[in-house]
């Protein structure tokens, strides 16, 4: 009967196969769940510093490289709660957005009247040039603005500092030009959207009082803050960055070096202005030579690094308030945003609404559909 000495060990790896779980785990399950996460982990940081071969790559890269610190802040979580009232339509439009999932036809010219411009899935966010569209960018531009500023008047330590702004009449500031006569620059060059003239009292300066060069308050000296608020593409952040360094700081290795520093003309004339170094830290030394830029993607996206070094460090926001500033900023942005795109649509020019028609369809089962109308 048994007259093969191997017989019973291959019954035994039959019996194995057909129930590999009932006697001892699978050799895969040998690999913990660890080493596979390191190992994604360590794939995951290596491709972060591969040579980028797209342009998209490239941004992305920008956005999310581990060393770099920019991070974009996730606020999505406090805009799906009833506190910051976004519409369902809104919220669409944000994803769209920020999936880059808004078709437009390639090469297409913008129909609405007054415009012409190439047409692309932001072009109704920043560069429309229809009267209507237009007017609303640059609402949408000085109420983020606005809002910021509010936000340091009610919660910053040293909110009665003096501000100047150049964001239409709101609710924080008057409009006014950024660069007065006091600062002793002649008068041909573009303004920065906010001067915060730290240790010098609003009330002072209302009372005609302008500060010197050397003045000080309260033992310390008067120092100069200038910020650019910028709504721009969500993946774009790096190079908006030195598009508004360019424009007022241009730094040793910017391309048009024979531009007009702002800093060091300002600090020629005994001027403490604050800035940003090369690795995004804020001071008042030479090496802080470029402007303070703080970006909010046309989804609502904003970089930690914002949060951080501008709401924080430069506004001196402390950490809470900062925050609710970020989400506050994530709210307007999208809700702006639905705002214009329903307007273009509601102008019966740019064809399907890109944000109606997936709502439509997505809600068919449930009850009448009107997308549009939710946005106020
Ligand atoms: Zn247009």
């Amino acid at each position: 009967m048994n007259a093969d000495p191997h017989a019973p060990d291959e019954d035994e790896q039959m019996d194995d196969a057909d129930a590999p779980a009932a006697h001892a785990p699978p050799p895969d399950k040998c690999l913990s769940a660890d080493v596979f996460s390191e190992a994604y982990r360590f794939l995951t940081w290596r491709l972060a510093f591969c040579k980028p071969r797209t342009t998209a790559a490239r941004r992305l890269q920008a956005l999310f490289r581990p060393d770099l610190r920019r991070v974009a802040f996730k606020a999505s979580q406090y805009f799906l709660t009833p506190a910051a009232k976004v519409s369902s339509y809104a919220r669409t439009l944000c994803l769209k957005l920020r999936y880059n999932a808004i078709y437009k036809p390639p090469n297409s010219t913008c129909p609405l009247p007054g415009c012409g411009c190439w047409d692309h899935a932001t072009h109704l966010l920043g560069a429309c040039r229809n009267a209507i569209i237009h007017g609303m960018i640059c609402n949408k531009h000085n109420d983020g603005g606005q809002l910021v500023l509010t936000a340091f008047r009610n919660k910053s330590p040293i909110g009665n500092h003096a501000v100047i702004a150049n964001l239409g009449n709101g609710a924080a500031a008057a409009h006014e030009h950024t660069l007065p006569n006091w600062l002793g620059l002649d008068n041909n060059r573009q303004a920065p959207d906010i001067l915060i003239i730290k240790n010098w009292p609003q009330d002072k300066l209302d009372a005609g009082v302008m500060p010197r060069p050397s003045s000080r308050h309260a033992g310390k000296r008067v120092t100069l803050l200038f910020i650019e608020y910028k709504t721009c593409s969500d993946f774009k952040f790096a190079d908006i960055e030195q598009e508004i360094w360019e424009k007022y700081t241009p730094h040793a290795g910017c391309p048009r070096p024979h531009r007009r520093h702002l800093f060091r003309e300002l600090r020629a004339k005994g001027w403490s202005v604050e800035g940003l170094n090369a690795e995004g830290a804020l001071g008042c030394s030479a090496a802080h030579d470029r402007m303070v830029p703080l970006l909010v993607g046309h989804a609502g996206s904003i970089l930690q690094s914002s949060v951080e070094v501008v709401l924080q460090a430069a506004l001196q926001l402390p950490p809470a308030a900062a925050h609710k500033l970020a989400c506050g900023l994530n709210v307007h942005q999208v809700t702006a945003a639905a705002r214009i795109f329903s307007t273009a649509f509601s102008l019966g020019q740019i064809g399907v609404d890109p944000v109606a028609h997936s709502a439509a369809g997505a809600s068919a089962a449930r009850s009448a559909p009107t997308a549009p109308s939710g946005v106020g």
